[in-house]
């Protein structure tokens, strides 16, 4: 079965983690400053902190941002459920914007319209979490213009768009934003088994994210005076969202592969576009902002088939060894979130979307010979 992504490991990445293993550090140790380290010098943010996932980043990023009950979070409606969840976690209402048909990001022009007629109504966003689609950025400079004239704060929830560039500068320099999350999950671009990072230009930000990563500890020297001798302070109400020394070591021997992985991932997406390009009924990604590149975690066509249906073409391709994938489902769509009061219809386009997309494979070291063997099964039905 060929999977729609999956990790490259070498002997580097062994070696790597056997080395941590027989250090004194698993945990938090020196490992992890190196990584956030080298990941500031990749992306140019000044400050990084790593985490166990991408969804303890996001849950920090807020929390950092102020993020409490009475306060609203949108985010785009067709990303993973973390970019939702993440608000709520902090009390927070969230709501979702549509998005565009042609890039799958989120809609300028339906953000702007949103965001006025939420002003009338008093009901603005204190942040919006952007979602880089696949690996291709946001038009960030649009966002931020309007984060300045509506006053709200932006998350990028890069965590398909580490090694992405936008008009020249790497995806995680915060240029337009106040926080970049990244995430390792395996599926993605790096991997440390699970981890996520939380980049910022802001020294305020970084210290209290590290501080929540750890309990919403500080710690001290010890005092002179002897009444005074402490070790460590609980500040804040913080969490154990800890990566571990070992998985730090993982990050920084896959992080030294990262501009093959990219270069590999844009050159198989290009081999997709070559081989889709003279069949009409299928379409995929473009729209991109100008001087863009995308890092391809994933790539998707939209199926523009009369005859079958997107279920039957699924299983027509799992039934032929394809294990072709779906992202995603509106957020707002699932059972928990009409639970709380979403009702389908909120945005249409991401509604269209979601019944007319498959995630292709794509991942470093996928064959030619398997692109053309997918692309033949996928003509033959379209
Ligand atoms: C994978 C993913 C996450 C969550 O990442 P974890 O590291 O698994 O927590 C969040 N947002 C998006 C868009 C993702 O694709």
């Amino acid at each position: 079965m060929l999977q729609y992504a999956k990790q490259f490991i070498d002997k580097f990445d062994i070696q790597s983690v056997i080395s941590a293993l027989k250090s004194d550090f698993l945990t938090q140790g020196p490992r992890i400053e190196l990584f956030e380290n080298k990941i500031k010098k990749f992306t140019g943010s000044k400050y990084a902190v790593a985490v166990n996932s991408a969804t303890s980043a996001l849950h920090l990023a807020c929390l950092a941002l102020g993020v409490k009950k009475t306060d609203i979070v949108w985010t785009s409606a067709i990303t993973f459920v973390a970019s939702a969840n993440c608000a709520l976690y902090c009390g927070a209402d969230v709501d979702f914007v549509d998005i565009d048909p042609k890039n799958f990001n989120i809609d300028i022009f339906q953000l702007e319209k949103k965001l006025a007629i939420a002003k009338e109504n008093k009901k603005l966003p204190k942040v919006l979490i952007v979602v880089h689609f696949a690996g291709l950025p946001c038009e960030m400079k649009s966002i931020h213009k309007l984060s300045l004239k509506y006053k709200f704060k932006i998350i990028e929830d890069a965590s398909h768009a580490i090694g992405a560039t936008y008009i020249n500068q790497k995806i995680g320099s915060n240029k337009y934003s106040d926080i970049t999350i990244f995430s390792f999950h395996p599926v993605k671009i790096i991997t440390t088994g699970e981890g996520g990072m939380a980049l910022t230009n802001n020294k305020k930000i970084a210290l209290l994210i590290q501080r929540l990563r750890s309990h919403g500890i500080i710690r001290q020297l010890p005092h002179k005076k002897a009444s005074k001798l402490f070790f460590y302070k609980q500040i804040n109400l913080g969490y154990n969202y800890r990566m571990t020394d070992i998985q730090a070591a993982l990050g920084l021997s896959q992080l030294k592969k990262i501009n093959n992985f990219i270069k590999e991932r844009n050159k198989l997406a290009n081999n997709y576009k070559k081989l889709f390009c003279q069949n009409s009924a299928i379409v995929y990604q473009e729209n991109f902002p100008e001087k863009t590149t995308s890092s391809y975690h994933l790539f998707v066509i939209r199926l523009k088939s009369k005859k079958f249906s997107q279920m039957q073409i699924f299983n027509f391709m799992k039934k032929n060894g394809i294990n072709v994938n779906l992202h995603y489902i509106p957020v707002y769509l699932h059972p928990f979130y009409k639970g709380i009061g979403f009702k389908s219809g909120l945005c249409p386009e991401s509604e269209k979307y979601f019944k007319e997309t498959m995630t292709l494979p794509l991942y470093p070291g996928l064959k030619y010979s398997d692109q053309l063997r997918i692309f033949k099964l996928i003509n033959a039905v379209i």
